[in-house]
């Protein structure tokens, strides 16, 4: 079968692209990822469905660097993040290139992650001046701005406990987005929030994906997948059973475990 390409998008290779060829990963006896193949394009939006312990939340750990594989070819940004050819050939990156490579990737999480003890605009502001080396007053002046871009102008001063959670989740998209991020990663980032809140947060990763930003999303928000995604990816039993264009697979998945799975969540 012919791997799917969304049209009309960038390059599959280079910065904001992800590639990934047989690859493995383990959990002691319980091998969650058995051969995982795809390429994510310059500027795609790719929602990742399956049933829960598919290994979703996993897959996105490994592209993070959060995880590291067994075997297999992970190249992220056009770099290779990890690279085994078998048990006796391994090449893992430096530390000084892994930790370059991961605030190159943004993550954002369903429990939010904040750092409590710190405002919204302190957590904005603390990865770049650490990691990124930027100084205080540029870093507040970015934090500044990305609170207005996620839609919190003048919540800079809150600390997480004082903002709702769909406002933390917005904080949270804010804090990656000052790293620069080539690809964004979301792990359910809706799934924690009141259902009257989500609205806020998928208008903010719409925006996102607008300006051509490189995601991948593990989401239940079908609309999302529908209206922004390029690419609907289903997985299950640590495998990609189907991927294809996201109203086309909702409409008429191929696949029997795929039909399966969204005659019960749609
Ligand atoms: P999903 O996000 O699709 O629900 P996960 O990636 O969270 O699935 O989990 C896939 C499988 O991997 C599950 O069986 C889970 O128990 C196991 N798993 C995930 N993380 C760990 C870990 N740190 N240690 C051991 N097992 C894990
Ligand atoms: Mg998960």
């Amino acid at each position: 079968m012919e791997p799917f390409r969304p049209a009309g998008l960038g390059d599959t290779d280079g910065p904001g692209t992800v590639q990934i060829r047989k690859l493995v990963k383990s959990f002691g006896a319980n091998t969650v990822l058995k051969d995982i193949n795809v390429d994510i394009a310059a500027g795609e939006v790719c929602v990742l469905i399956g049933p829960s312990g598919s290994g979703k939340s996993t897959l996105l750990r490994c592209i993070d660097g959060l995880e590291q594989i067994d075997s297999g070819v992970l190249r992220v940004n056009g770099e290779d993040l990890g690279y085994i050819e078998d048990a006796t050939h391994y090449r893992p990156l430096s530390r000084t290139d892994r930790r370059r490579q991961r605030t190159q990737i943004g993550m954002v999480f369903q429990q939010f992650n904040l750092f409590p003890n710190m405002t919204a605009l302190e957590n904005i502001t603390v990865g770049q001046t650490l990691v990124k080396r930027t100084t205080r007053a540029q870093a507040k002046q970015r934090a500044r701005e990305l609170l207005t871009r996620v839609g919190l102008e003048g919540h800079g001063n809150h600390y997480p406990a004082q903002l709702s959670g769909g406002q933390q989740q917005r904080v949270a998209i804010a804090r990656s987005l000052a790293m620069d991020p080539q690809v964004m990663l979301f792990d359910e980032p809706t799934s924690a929030l009141d259902p009257e809140l989500v609205g806020d947060v998928l208008d903010v990763m719409r925006q996102l994906a607008d300006e051509g930003m490189t995601m991948l999303v593990t989401t239940h928000e079908m609309g999302f997948a529908r209206e922004v995604a390029n690419s609907l990816l289903f997985m299950a039993d640590g495998y990609i059973v189907e991927r294809g264009d996201p109203r086309e697979v909702l409409a008429n998945p191929q696949e029997p475990r795929t039909q399966q799975f969204l005659k019960k969540v749609l």
